[in-house]
C-alpha cells in the first residue's frame, strides 16, 4: 500500500513534537493526518469514525489526561485492527516492556520510536504496514486442529522428528542435535508444533506424542551413529508427562531394543503448567539420571522453568531460552542474564546451551563468554533425516 493511501492519526501532546510528526509523514508523501493531544480525544475520534478512516495510530506515552499505556489498552480491545506506532522519549528497556504490554493487549504494533524520531525509522515502520484484509488473509494460514483430528494423525504415523544440530561454540564441530516434532499433514504440509503440543498436554494426552518422538529420535540416532556420527540426541519431554511412574522404565526399554547407548540421549524438560504432583516426575528423572540419561532444564528462566528447578532435579545441562539469546550481543540487560546463566551453570558443573542464535555477533558474544554449546539459525535449521545425514557428512569433509 503507498503511504499516500494511509490514513495516519498522531496523539502527542506538545504542540511542536506533533508538528514535526505530520511534518515528516507528509515529506513521505502522508496525505491524510489527523492531530489530537491525548488518549481520550483520540477515542472520540475513532468513536465517531462510522467508517474506519484511520489506519496507523502514532501513540506518545506521556501525555495528560489519558496516557499512552491506557490508550494502548483500549485500542487493543475496541481497534485491534488499527495499526500502532509508540513514540516515546523513555530509556529503551521501558519502551520494549510497553510493547509487550501492548502485545498482550492484542493491540496491532508495528513498532516503537525513540525521540528524537528519525526519518528513516519511522519510514520503516510505516512500511511494515498492510491493509487487515492481507493481514488477516495471511493469519487464516494459521491451522486449528480438533484434539481428535491431532490424536488421529499421531496413529496414522504422520508425526516425525526434524533435528536441529547442536554445536561446540569454541570449534564449531557438532555435537548433537535435539529432535523437534513435526506434523507432515497429508493435506496441509509440515506443521509446527505450536499448533499441538499446548492441547495435547492440556488434555494429558502428551505421552502418545512422546513415546513416537523417543522411538524415532533413538532409531534416527542409531542410524547416525552407523555412519559414524557419534552425535547426541535431545528429545523434549514435558515434565507433566513424567507423572506416569513406570515412564523411566519404559524410556529404558525403548533405548535398550534401539541398540543406543543411554549416555547420548539427553532428555529436555520443559515445565508448562504448574505441577502438583511431582513426586513421581521426580523419581522417573532420577531413575533416568542414574541409568545415564543426560537432563537438561529447557527454556531456562521462562514460565516454571526456574531456579528451584535445579535444586530439584539433577540437571547435567541447562538451556537458556532463546528470549534472552536473541540479540543479547547488543543489549545490555540480555547480556547481563546470559552471562550469569553461563557462570551459573559452570558453577554447578553442568552444560551451558544457548538456543535461538541468529547472528555472528551474538555467536561470537557466546564464545568470548566461555558458553560450551548452541543452537540457532546462524548454524543450522531443523532438518529431516536425510538432510541431517547430508549435513553431517559435509561437516566431516571440511
Ligand atoms: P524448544 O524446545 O525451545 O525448541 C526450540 C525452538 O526454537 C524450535 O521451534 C526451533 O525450531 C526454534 N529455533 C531454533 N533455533 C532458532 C533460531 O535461531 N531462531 C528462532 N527464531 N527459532 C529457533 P519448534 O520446532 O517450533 O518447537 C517449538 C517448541 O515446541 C519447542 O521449543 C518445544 O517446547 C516444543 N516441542 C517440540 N517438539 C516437542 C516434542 O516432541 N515434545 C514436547 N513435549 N514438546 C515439543
Ligand atoms: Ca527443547
Ligand atoms: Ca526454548
Amino acid at each position: 500500500m503507498k503511504i499516500n493511501e494511509i490514513n495516519f492519526l498522531i496523539v502527542e501532546d506538545d504542540e511542536f513534537q506533533r508538528q514535526t510528526l505530520a511534518g515528516m509523514l507528509q515529506s513521505l508523501g502522508a496525505r491524510s493526518v489527523q492531530m489530537v493531544g491525548n488518549g481520550k480525544q483520540a477515542l472520540t475520534i475513532l468513536q465517531a469514525e462510522s467508517i474506519r478512516q484511520t489506519d496507523i495510530m502514532l501513540c506518545d506515552l506521556e501525555m495528560p489526561e489519558m496516557d499512552g499505556m491506557e490508550c494502548l489498552r483500549h485500542m487493543g480491545c475496541a481497534y485491534p485492527d488499527i495499526a500502532l506506532i509508540i513514540i516515546s522519549a523513555m530509556d529503551t528497556a521501558l519502551i520494549a516492556s510497553v510493547e509487550k504490554m501492548a502485545h498482550a493487549y492484542g493491540a496491532r504494533l508495528l513498532g516503537a520510536l525513540e525521540k528524537p524520531v528519525s526519518l528513516a525509522r519511522l519510514e520503516a515502520l510505516v512500511r511494515l504496514y498492510e491493509p487487515v484484509q492481507k493481514a488477516t488473509h495471511r493469519h487464516s494460514g494459521k491451522l486449528n486442529f480438533t484434539l481428535e483430528e491431532i490424536i488421529e494423525g499421531i496413529r496414522e504415523n504422520q508425526f516425525e522428528p526434524f533435528f536441529q544440530p547442536k554445536f561446540h561454540v569454541a570449534t564449531k564441530c557438532i555435537t548433537g542435535v535435539e529432535a523437534l516434532a513435526r506434523w507432515v499433514h497429508p493435506k496441509h504440509g509440515v506443521i509446527s508444533p505450536y499448533a499441538f503440543i499446548g492441547q495435547l498436554e492440556k488434555s494429558g494426552k502428551i505421552n502418545e506424542l512422546t513415546f513416537v518422538m523417543l522411538e524415532k529420535a533413538a532409531e534416527a540416532c542409531r542410524v547416525l551413529h552407523d555412519h559414524g556420527h557419534m552425535l547426541t540426541m535431545s528429545v523434549n519431554i514435558s515434565l507433566i508427562s513424567l507423572t506416569d511412574i513406570s515412564l523411566a522404565e519404559r524410556i529404558t526399554q525403548m533405548m535398550r531394543q534401539a541398540g543406543v547407548d543411554p549416555h547420548y540421549m539427553i532428555l529436555e524438560v520443559t515445565e508448562t503448567a504448574a505441577m502438583t504432583e511431582v513426586a513421581h516426575a521426580l523419581e522417573n528423572l532420577a531413575r533416568l539420571r542414574m541409568r545415564g540419561f543426560g537432563l537438561s532444564i529447557d527454556d531456562y528462566g521462562t514460565g516454571y522453568s526456574s531456579m528451584q528447578q535445579i535444586t530439584r532435579i539433577a540437571f547435567s545441562e541447562l538451556k537458556i531460552d532463546q528470549s534472552f539469546v536473541k540479540g543479547f550481543a547488543d543489549n545490555n540487560r540480555l547480556r547481563i542474564i546470559v552471562e550469569s546463566n553461563i557462570e551459573l551453570a559452570h558453577k554447578l558443573h553442568i552444560e551451558c546451551v544457548a538456543e535461538g542464535v541468529e547472528t555472528a555477533e551474538d555467536w561470537n558474544a557466546l564464545k568470548s563468554l566461555g558458553c560450551d554449546t548452541a543452537q540457532g539459525y546462524f548454524v543450522a535449521k531443523p532438518m529431516n533425516l536425510p538432510s541431517l545425514l547430508d549435513f553431517c557428512s559435509s561437516q566431516v569433509s571440511t
